[in-house]
């Protein structure tokens, strides 16, 4: 059958050390499927009195206990029986996913789940792996170097894949011994609490990972300024983390970011456009456009330019939007009503400044927050469609004529997270792959992740990276030892 049925009983609590609480406030706030607008669940809202106690219980848990004991190798085999866990439970957990966030089941199945299982198991297998170094200094010493994890984690994460970015958050922090308290966004937090359920049921000790859902000004705010919080990590919007930059500073916390974007999408002339229209439509519709290093800047060489668009615009008409829980469905909901606005909001600019609307442009239906796939021609870049970041399905296609032309194009915005290249010269492919500041660049691909590829941004696109081996830096303080031989 297409359609499967939604999971109908969910985690809705505060998880401090291995109780699951109602909030210190007796507040809950409604969590809400965004293909119906029915409410799903009331979950916990936590604030800064919950998040104070899920701190206490990381601090205990970092300092004492079995965590704070345990040899690498064992915390790399509980991430392992973690991703496991997972991997058991996945058709659960996608189905709560595609429900909370409203992305295709094909979707939260074929991508989601997969990166966050082989995702945790990557960072376990790296937990026996970390390690210092003897450095040969002046004079009769012996020195030498050890990680050490950075202590209490704040991470909070943002609601367009919410298990993936629990997954990329706990993985570096749990391989290198630190602890964690998880704000997941407001508008996703099931399928984060059904992960912590399964975290404790893996054997990974009581106060290791503690989730508070809430909102950011109240309780994500609280975690920032919390004196005994190490480390944020966090990813969502510029504007939140301008605003998390300041209210860190005076606790002085190590912060990591991973931020927006608008990332270019450059398709040559010589290149295979059967390739470059399907990865352009899988670079911008993805997710419904939730991505931040969706390809919502499509660069097209002028003489291929009409042909492609033909082509992209059939692409985008043919996409199935409906029930993201129907197996045939390639678009779902935005994940808000603010996101739906926001997102109308920009289509109507785009209109009003000239771009031509040739497919979509309008809301789908009367419920839920369905947007017709979207595409504009005619864009210039000093349109507020090629400039901010509209996080939904709007395609925005410029034209350009020449390599020099269309680099300097591409780095005229203040994100720098990704860029891509559909080209059959390598030469043009390595000019842009060394010239575009943006943290990711692909080649005649588009959107392929990997656990083991760094992944963040240049300028206002981030700071620090996620995955990969740098992934693991960002949860570790060095510390240098030197003894004196006599
Ligand atoms: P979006 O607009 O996509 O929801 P945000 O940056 O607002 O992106 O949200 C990402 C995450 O940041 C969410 O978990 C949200 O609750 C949290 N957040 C929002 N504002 C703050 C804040 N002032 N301090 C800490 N966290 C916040």
């Amino acid at each position: 059958m297409a359609t499967i049925a939604a999971p109908t009983t969910y985690q809705t609590k505060i998880l401090i050390g291995d109780q699951w609480r109602d909030a210190v406030s007796g507040k809950t706030f409604p969590t809400v499927n965004p293909a119906t607008e029915e409410v799903i669940a009331d979950v916990a809202e936590g604030d800064a009195a919950d998040i104070d106690l899920a701190v206490k219980a990381a601090r205990e848990a970092f300092t004492s206990g079995p965590w704070a004991k345990m040899d690498a190798r064992d915390r790399g085999a509980l991430l392992m029986k973690l991703a496991d866990l997972i991997e058991a439970n996945l058709e659960e957990l996608a189905a709560l996913e595609s429900l909370d966030n409203g992305k295709p089941i094909r979707d939260s199945r074929a991508a989601d789940l997969p990166l966050v299982v082989d995702c945790l198991r990557y960072y376990a297998g790296w937990a026996d792996k970390i390690h210092g170094q003897t450095i040969p200094i002046r004079g009769n010493y012996f020195c030498y170097t050890r990680r050490e994890p950075v202590g209490v984690c704040g991470q909070i994460i943002p609601w367009n894949f919410p298990m993936l970015m629990a997954a990329w958050k706990w993985g570096p922090a749990l391989a290198t011994g630190n602890t964690i308290v998880m704000k997941p966004a407001e508008q996703t937090p099931l399928t984060c609490l059904r992960m912590a359920e399964l975290a404790l049921e893996a054997g990974i000790p009581p106060g290791v990972i503690n989730v508070v859902p809430g909102y950011g000004p109240t309780a994500g705010a609280a975690l920032v300024a919390h004196p005994d919080v190490d480390k944020i990590a966090f990813t969502g919007e510029h504007h939140t983390g301008k605003i998390i930059m300041r209210n860190a500073a005076e606790t002085l916390k190590r912060l990591t970011f991973e931020l927006g974007g608008k990332s270019p999408n450059i398709v040559f002339a010589d290149a295979d456009l059967d390739a470059a229209v399907a990865g352009a439509e899988f670079g911008l519709f993805f997710n419904q456009g939730q991505c931040c290093c969706a390809g919502s800047r499509l660069f097209v060489e002028d003489s291929v330019h009409d042909e492609f668009v033909e082509r992209v615009v059939e692409r985008a008409k043919s996409r199935v939007v409906g029930n993201p829980l129907d197996s045939n469905t390639t678009q779902g909901p935005q994940v808000d009503q603010a996101q739906l606005d926001k997102i109308l909001g920009f289509i109507e600019k785009g209109k009003a400044q000239g771009a031509r609307c040739l497919t979509g442009g309008t809301r789908a239906g009367d419920q839920g927050y369905f947007v017709e796939p979207t595409v504009f021609d005619s864009v210039t870049d000093e349109m507020d469609i090629a400039l901010h970041e509209i996080f939904g399905p709007v395609m925005n296609i410029l034209r350009f004529r020449d390599l020099d032309e269309v680099i300097e194009r591409s780095n005229r915005t203040i994100f720098g997270l990704a860029a891509a290249v559909w080209t059959s010269d390598v030469t043009k492919a390595h000019r842009i792959a060394g010239a575009v500041r943006a943290g990711t660049v692909w080649i005649n691909c588009y959107d392929v992740f990997d656990a083991a590829a760094p992944f963040g941004g240049f300028k206002f696109s981030g700071m620090g990276r996620e995955l990969g081996e740098a992934g693991l830096q960002a949860y570790t303080e060095p510390k240098t030892v030197t003894m004196n031989l006599g």
